[in-house]
């Protein structure tokens, strides 16, 4: 793991790593600087000093090539045993990236007491599940989370590694690549090897979404991304696959931590997740008003399905955030999405565009929702959704 030292002989108490440092994470004791805990590694206390008191060992070793990295990681999240539907979804991809470069595909599992958990990302793709299993990785913790997973990129080295970009994702994943100093690419819509040179080619909305930008990480290993729920597609469970759960010890030191788990809350705020709902039922500007989710409610109601909403509408207030649906929203992948009075601006199309079928309402027939969509019903929302209520009710009774 990388670690940084000042070396107290050699440091003539000048305060320029003081002052160079972001973080407010070196003090001065006795005319000496003094590393403090919340230190990021970053380095950028190193330069300054002009006589070299500042030591940053890097976590790659010296004779590391890239040649040394192989094999597609999906560090799997799990709450109380149950997996997150990410982990299914990227070990899909990942099963794609792994045959695209003739690798293994492995899965990441930490906690206690998991159960069938390492058995279903087999099922689901993993060709290797590395298990830690320890009481103090029970709940989500960063620091032993990502000691962990950094301990093991160290020793098995694999090429590319792949998180969900939920809460805990983000939390954990960019501590690991700091401590493996290595990049890394958040909420990736689109992942695949560049034929060329083997290179994993990283796509996601950027410029507020006017653009979609691919990166990729020519020179540092592991490749890393995370990937927003509900992007990229799962794997039918296959039971009668095969595949190995390695139980891995790490040294306890790695495990310690400075925070304590103390409770966890369910956030009770949404009736329907919309992340997880088979139909959503969406609503723009166009609806005109708060009081037309109403017949959205009903439209739902009738599909058992849930309510969404485009960024304009919450703006407007018509609607709470918990149902916008976007690049600042939720990214949702029902089977059945219909926009109603959405114009289709690519931050919105960010978040549905991976729907299986898409319905758009709009009046306006050149309206951008009606290049992405399965069937388009030009007309007014406020005359064709009571219509379709009224059709579906009867039809599906
Ligand atoms: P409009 O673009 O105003 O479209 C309204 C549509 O309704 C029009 O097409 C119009 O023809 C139609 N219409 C009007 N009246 C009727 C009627 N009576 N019947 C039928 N059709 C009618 N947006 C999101 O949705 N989600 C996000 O997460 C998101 N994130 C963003 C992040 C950034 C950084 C930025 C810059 C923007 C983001 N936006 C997001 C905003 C996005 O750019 C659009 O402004 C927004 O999606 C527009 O919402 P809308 O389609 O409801 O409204």
């Amino acid at each position: 793991m990388s670690s940084i030292e000042v070396v107290a002989e050699r440091c003539v108490g000048c305060e320029l790593c003081v002052k160079a440092c972001l973080y407010d994470a070196i003090e001065m004791v006795d005319g000496v600087a003094v590393i403090k805990d919340n230190c990021t590694l970053c380095g950028a206390c190193v330069e300054p000093c002009k006589f070299d008191a500042i030591l940053l060992r890097e976590s790659h070793r010296e004779e590391d090539s890239l040649e040394d990295y192989a094999g597609v990681w999906v560090v799997a999240e799990q709450r109380e045993g149950e997996i997150h539907g990410v982990s299914y979804e990227l070990l899909g991809k990942g099963r794609e990236l792994a045959d695209a470069r003739g690798s293994e595909l492995s899965a990441v599992l930490l906690g206690h007491d998991l159960g069938d958990a390492p058995r279903a990302l087999i099922e689901h793709g993993a060709d290797t599940v590395y298990l830690v299993d320890d009481p103090s990785l029970k709940d989500y913790l960063d620091e032993p989370y990502a000691n962990a997973v950094t301990a093991l990129i160290e020793s098995h080295r694999p090429e590319i590694v792949l998180t969900g970009a939920t809460s805990v994702g983000r939390s954990l994943i960019p501590r690991v690549a700091i401590q493996v100093r290595t990049g890394l690419t958040a909420d990736c819509t689109g992942l695949e090897i560049d034929d060329a040179e083997g290179l994993l080619l990283q796509t996601r909305p950027a410029f507020g979404g006017n653009i979609m930008a691919t990166i990729i990480c020519p020179r540092h290993r592991p490749q890393m991304a995370t990937v927003r729920h509900k992007v990229m597609k799962a794997l039918e469970p296959d039971p009668a696959r095969k595949g190995e759960i390695v139980s891995e010890r790490l040294d306890p030191s790695l495990l310690e931590t400075r925070t304590e788990f103390v409770e966890f809350v369910r956030d009770l705020t949404q009736a329907v997740n919309i992340a997880e709902a088979d139909v959503i039922v969406s609503g723009g500007r166009g609806l005109g008003g708060p009081e037309n989710f109403e017949m959205l409610q009903k439209l739902a109601g009738v599909l058992g399905g849930a309510v969404g909403a485009s960024r304009a509408a919450v703006d407007a207030g018509w609607i709470p955030y918990s149902h916008q649906v976007g690049q600042t929203g939720k990214t949702v992948q029902p089977k059945l999405y219909v926009a109603c009075g959405i114009s289709g601006a690519v931050q919105h199309l960010a978040g549905m565009q991976s729907s299986k079928t898409i319905i758009a309402i709009n009046r306006d027939p050149d309206a951008p929702i009606f290049k992405v969509a399965t069937y388009g019903i030009v007309g007014d929302v406020k005359e064709v959704v009571p219509l379709l209520t009224r059709k579906l009710s009867a039809a599906l009774s």
